[in-house]
């Protein structure tokens, strides 16, 4: 790997995930058929995604002074990734209440605790010297999304920004992205209800959709298309503007944390000099494999795993 540094400036939530036959209906109660307390968060999961594919990674966060913020902080640097700029604090450590149904489809809701003390101030200019890439999302307060893109950016690094879960960014924000990472219901979100056409639409259909991200400043996009795979589009490479990537083809048990595996591959790639189109072909079987198992950080595969499941 030709190895520069990722920064992954993002949240820490432990998932409390219970199992269950099927998702319930509202004011419906269900028996589930297993409890986990487990590290997550995107921030926490992108970084240790990228770390186990080879990425030297900096996360900074913010967790409580509480078990659940130790855990956090203890899995994330026993996966290698330098955990000195995770502040803690006195709110609770974020959380996050997953339900799993058999299928492998989930639902979430989240309470940002800690995640939303992660002040602009944390973004110290030093903190991002030397960084090739830079790994956001939005379980943070979007000013301090904001001041990251802003030092990645003054830096020279990639700035990749998950846009999960959604909300509206401002066009300055967008602006200091150079690479957005979308999935279907995101990306028709940002684009005020486009829907993003099928995996096997024609190229036109997706060149129409990379000329209205490119309408708001943005060049290059990935979109991720769960079970369908994903669609790289990229304006500057003019031979290839639009790469559909064909899923990898798995059985899925757990798709939790499936778009944050892909994050953080693409990130590690990207900071190990791959293309674009490259970096999202990897992401692909990373995310795949990350599928096949329960939860979300102790599913992500290593490089090894992913060489060996690469056709
Ligand atoms: P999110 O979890 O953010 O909604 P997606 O569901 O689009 O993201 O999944 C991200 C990526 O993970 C997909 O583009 C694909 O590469 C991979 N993936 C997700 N689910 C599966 C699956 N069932 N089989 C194979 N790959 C999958």
């Amino acid at each position: 790997m030709t190895d520069s540094r990722i920064v992954v400036a993002g949240s820490l939530n432990a998932d409390l995930t219970i199992y269950c036959e099927r998702l319930p209906l509202p004011g419906e109660t269900l028996h589930g058929s297993g409890f986990a307390v487990n590290p997550g968060g995107k921030g926490a999961n992108q970084a240790v995604a990228a770390s186990r594919l080879g990425g030297r990674v900096t996360l900074v966060g913010a967790v409580g002074r509480d078990a659940n913020g130790e855990m956090l902080v203890a899995s994330t640097a026993g996966a290698g990734v330098d955990v000195s700029h995770v502040r803690r604090v006195a709110e609770p450590t974020g959380v996050a209440v997953i339900s799993v149904e058999d299928s492998g489809e989930n639902s979430i809701i989240i309470s940002a605790g800690a995640n939303g003390t992660l002040s602009p101030d944390a973004m110290d200019p030093a903190l991002f010297d030397g960084a090739g890439v830079v790994c956001l999302c939005l379980e943070v307060p979007l000013g301090t999304v904001r001041a990251a893109a802003q030092a990645g950016h003054d830096a020279g690094a990639t700035v990749l920004l998950n846009l999960s879960p959604y909300a509206p960014v401002g066009a300055a924000l967008a602006h200091l992205t150079d690479v957005l990472l979308v999935n279907a219901h995101e990306a028709s979100q940002f684009l005020g209800g486009l829907d993003m056409p099928p995996a096997d639409a024609p190229v036109a259909d997706w060149l129409a959709a990379a000329g209205a991200f490119a309408g708001r400043g943005l060049a290059r996009v990935l979109v991720t298309l769960g079970a369908a795979g994903s669609v790289v589009l990229d304006a500057a490479n003019t031979a290839e503007p639009v790469v559909r990537i064909a899923p990898t083809k798995v059985v899925a048990v757990d798709t939790t944390g499936a778009g944050d595996a892909f994050t953080g591959a693409v990130a590690a790639r990207l900071a190990a000099g791959d293309s674009l189109a490259a970096a999202a072909r990897y992401a692909s079987v990373a995310a795949a494999l990350a599928a096949t198992r329960k939860g979300t950080q102790a599913a992500y595969p290593s490089a090894a795993e992913v060489a060996t499941a690469t056709p």
